[in-house]
């Protein structure tokens, strides 16, 4: 009887790991989908926890206190830094959080192969190791996989944060792939001869390897690219560990997340036009400092709005389009923004919001920010809508957006961002914007629509600049 009920949980499980996944793609439902995935996820490993049963002994688990124990810090410190962690610093926290899943297929796949040693030292006959070989393959490959996914994934964390730095030499690239070649081989080594188990740590240290040599190169910015195909990686590991329990919600799951991770990878390829190839080995976002940061550039000179001026036009607007970007991130700025759209909002102005689907540092970085200041969902423009509606737009703010506004990415086929569908805002009558200097954002470039005629820039720190702007309209 207890074994379908842990049928059913499992089956609750998968039911709402689909369900929430779902609801994560639409903002107003994505909190909720995350609920409801946490508490299908909850169904499961306490269904485990209380109702599971060896096929072979009958008996039930019964080391609570280490089960516990591991939950309740696990539980503690996830929630803490789910809590602490900025918005901007998301990428990272996923980034950590990812590393732990692939260490723990990794060491599943440890602890399982050590039970096969056993099994085979007990009974080494070819029939049994031939019944063994399918499930010494599933074990390798988690390793493979898992060890790469924690190994890139503490790499990609460090580098986010500041503490490792970008390194690569000549002939680096051949060097992983040998590394892979021979982790690879020697695990198709031990699924022939899983009596030879001291490759199954040649293999791990291999992985390992791997997964910090092949993520040391890549340029910081484009970490959330890489972190997001570890990310699948994680999933792909899980489900082998899926495999090898014959757990159908631990297989779900990791299908899932493997499957979500890839289309991820792909989507925010697809968003800034760069083929993965590139973002692995291309040096995209490495170095920002080849930039104008002065008021004059090879484009021609810019001209300042004052922040009265920007009080009366946008005021005086029928239509306001504002367009975040990193900036607006990183100066926490989203609240303040709201209180803008509200005070346009009460003197008549339509206000929405232009949404590049890679502006800022994450998919979804924008709505996300925008939703935890209670921007209505409604008001949120895609990119496709947005750029329709520009040419009905009085006034355009830019608020520290760059990249995802720069036309170079239509006219300069030499241009890194070249082919990067962005945000029409030229097509408005009057463009203002907003970031603190004439330094360049993620790509590193500089930005011609900073010097063109209907362009005007207000420069300051977008939080302080949009405090006074509500001073100013609010006094108009
Ligand atoms: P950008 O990084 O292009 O530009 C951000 C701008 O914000 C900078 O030019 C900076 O200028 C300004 N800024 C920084 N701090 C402040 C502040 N406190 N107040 C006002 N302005 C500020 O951002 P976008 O959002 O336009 O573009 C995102 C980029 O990130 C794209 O190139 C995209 O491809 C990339 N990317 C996005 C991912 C995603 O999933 N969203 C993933 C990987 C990469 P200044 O220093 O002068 O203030």
């Amino acid at each position: 009887m207890s074994q379908h009920i842990l049928t059913l949980c499992y089956l609750i499980g998968s039911v709402t790991f689909i369900v929430g996944l779902k609801m994560l793609s639409n903002p107003a439902a994505a909190r909720k989908g995350n609920w409801v995935a946490a508490a299908g996820m909850s169904i499961a490993i306490l269904g485990t926890i209380f109702l599971y049963k060896d096929s072979k002994t009958g008996a039930y688990l019964h080391n609570y206190a280490w089960i516990f124990g591991g939950l309740i810090i696990g539980g503690i410190i996830g929630t803490l830094s789910a809590k602490k962690v900025q918005m901007t610093a998301m990428p990272e926290m996923v980034s950590l959080f990812n590393g732990m899943g692939g260490a723990c297929a990794a060491l599943i796949s440890l602890v399982e192969f050590d039970h096969v040693s056993k099994a085979i030292a007990e009974n080494n006959s070819e029939a049994f190791i031939a019944f063994l070989q399918p499930k010494v393959l599933i074990i390798v490959l988690g390793l493979i996989i898992g060890s790469v996914s924690f190994a890139g994934s503490m790499i990609a964390w460090g580098k986010l944060n500041g503490k490792v730095k970008d390194f690569s030499f000549k002939g680096q690239n051949i060097l992983n792939l040998i590394f892979l070649a021979i982790a690879i081989g020697a695990a198709g080594y031990l699924v022939y001869v899983p009596e030879y188990h001291t490759l199954l740590y040649v293999i791990l240290v291999l992985s390992l390897l791997y997964g910090v040599l092949f993520v040391l190169p890549i340029g910081g910015a484009d970490m959330p690219v890489v972190i997001s195909l570890l990310n699948s990686f994680t999933g792909v590991a899980a489900a082998c560990g899926g495999f090898l329990y014959d757990n159908k919600v631990m297989l779900t799951g990791g299908i899932l997340v493997g499957a979500a991770g890839t289309l991820l990878t792909i989507l925010m390829c697809k968003a800034m036009n760069r083929s993965l190839k590139n973002v692995l080995i291309g040096s995209f976002g490495g170095n920002t400092a080849t930039a104008a940061s002065g008021g004059s550039s090879s484009q021609g000179v810019h001209k300042e709005i004052s922040l009265s001026d920007t009080a009366m036009i946008m005021s005086y607007a029928n239509k306001v389009m504002i367009v975040p970007g990193y900036g607006l991130a990183v100066a926490q700025a989203q609240h303040i923004c709201h209180e803008l759209e509200k005070i346009l909002t009460e003197k008549g102005v339509e206000v929405k919001y232009a949404i590049h689907p890679v502006a800022g540092r994450m998919p979804g970085h924008m709505n996300v920010l925008l939703a935890e200041a209670d921007v209505s969902y409604d008001n949120l423009l895609e990119m496709e809508q947005a750029n329709e509606e520009f040419s009905t737009t009085d006034v355009v703010l830019i608020l520290g957006a760059n990249d995802v506004v720069n036309p170079a990415a239509k006219s300069d086929p030499a241009s890194p961002i070249y082919g990067m569908p962005i945000l029409d805002v030229e097509l408005a009558k009057t463009v203002v914007v907003n970031k603190r200097s004439m330094k360049p954002g993620y790509a590193g470039i500089e930005n011609e629509l900073f010097f063109r005629p209907k362009t005007s820039m207000l420069f300051g720190d977008a939080k302080k600049v949009l405090q006074d702007l509500c001073a100013e309209i609010k006094n108009a």
